[in-house]
């Protein structure tokens, strides 16, 4: 009776967790934003909370068991979480404010170019903000992954090098890497006028989301993984298999995924496939840095020259040792599948 009593909660649990703290936490933050409570204090009020809920609910509804045990990542995330995103983050959407809030008065003045909505419930221009939003990151953040080792992919790919996922690795990010996807998501809403209330609760909705797209829960959302970029699609974004992490590129909605036919989620078509990619990773990276100050280099040419030539060397003794017969052929097989790796982003087989 226990047993199926907790069955049943965790039954439910898996799927209510996301929408109903989703739903309770930005319900709360229009509420707030419409009451004139500071920004900064009503994102740390919301997020916060949310983070512990879900640090909770992995230990609650694990996905993957060998992903809760830390493998001395812990203080790179926070690290990124802090520095990469926090600081970083700020100074970023500072900096646009200043540069193109003139232009969009400008616009406004010049062109009578009023396209934000700005009279409309706050609810409902949040959902437009990330529609708006979610494009020019969807394209961004594709072009660093298809286009080979383009300085975009290389200062991506911190957010592709854990090999586990769980809640922090949301805030796993180069500071390029947050210019990369902040400045096509915001830019736009602030050239198009829109108001500080709507961008907070744009960017309060990707913090909360972006905790329960990395999560270790085994959240299961059925039809809303129509709408939400969430954990069970992102999970295919980070595989080490090129072929799979090249989909999902959505940051909080798979609505362009959908348009542009990048959605994957196997286990739709068939309930018998997996849940997610048997690994996460960058798989011709196996030496990638776990310090946050060496991940900071990561993205300049040489360092990542350097980068590559020693996984390459490391796959080749591992290939030896798994085969004594490694041969000349081998390393030429090693070499050429090395070839076609970069240019999808992730190697061999991997995930975003
Ligand atoms: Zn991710
Ligand atoms: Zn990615």
């Amino acid at each position: 009776m226990v047993a199926d009593t907790e069955s049943w909660v965790k039954r439910t649990g898996r799927v209510v967790l996301f929408p109903v703290v989703l739903g309770a936490a930005m319900a709360g933050a229009i509420v707030g934003l419409q009451r004139g409570v500071d920004p900064l204090l009503l994102s740390a009020v919301t997020v916060v909370p949310v983070a512990l809920i879900v640090a909770i609910g992995e230990f609650w509804l694990p996905f993957r068991r060998s992903w809760a045990k830390s493998r001395g990542d812990v203080p790179t995330d926070i690290a990124h979480a802090l520095f990469s995103n926090a600081i970083a983050g700020e100074v970023i959407k500072t900096v646009l404010l200043v540069a193109l809030v003139p232009a969009a008065a400008w616009l406004a003045a010049s062109v009578d170019f009023r396209a934000w909505p700005n009279r409309w419930p706050l609810a409902l221009q949040l959902m437009l903000a990330l529609v708006v939003a979610e494009l020019g990151a969807y394209w961004a953040h594709r072009i660093a992954h298809e286009y080979g080792d383009t300085a975009l992919w290389r200062a991506h790919a911190t957010h592709h090098s854990p090999r586990r996922l769980y809640w922090l690795n949301a805030g796993r990010d180069h500071p390029f890497g947050v210019v990369l996807l902040l400045v096509p998501e915001i830019g736009p809403l602030i050239l198009m006028g829109a108001g500080e209330p709507v961008l907070v609760a744009f960017l309060i909705f990707t913090g909360v989301h972006g905790l329960f797209q990395h999560c270790n829960i085994d959240v299961r959302l059925g039809p809303l993984n129509w709408v939400f970029s969430m954990a069970e699609l992102h999970r295919w974004h980070h595989s080490v298999d090129v072929d799979q992490a090249n989909h999902n590129y959505g940051a909080n909605l798979c609505l362009w995924d959908v348009v542009f036919g990048t959605r994957y989620l196997p286990k739709e078509a068939n309930p018998a496939e997996a849940q997610a990619p048997r690994d996460v990773g960058i798989e011709y990276l196996p030496n990638f840095p776990e310090g946050y100050l060496r991940q900071l280099t990561v993205p300049f040419r040489a360092r990542w020259r350097g980068l590559k030539a020693e996984g390459r060397l490391i796959r080749e003794r591992n290939a030896r040792e798994e085969n004594p017969d490694f041969t000349r052929a081998g390393r030429r097989l090693a070499d050429s599948e090395e070839r076609n790796a970069p240019p999808l982003g992730l190697v061999g087989s991997r995930a975003s």
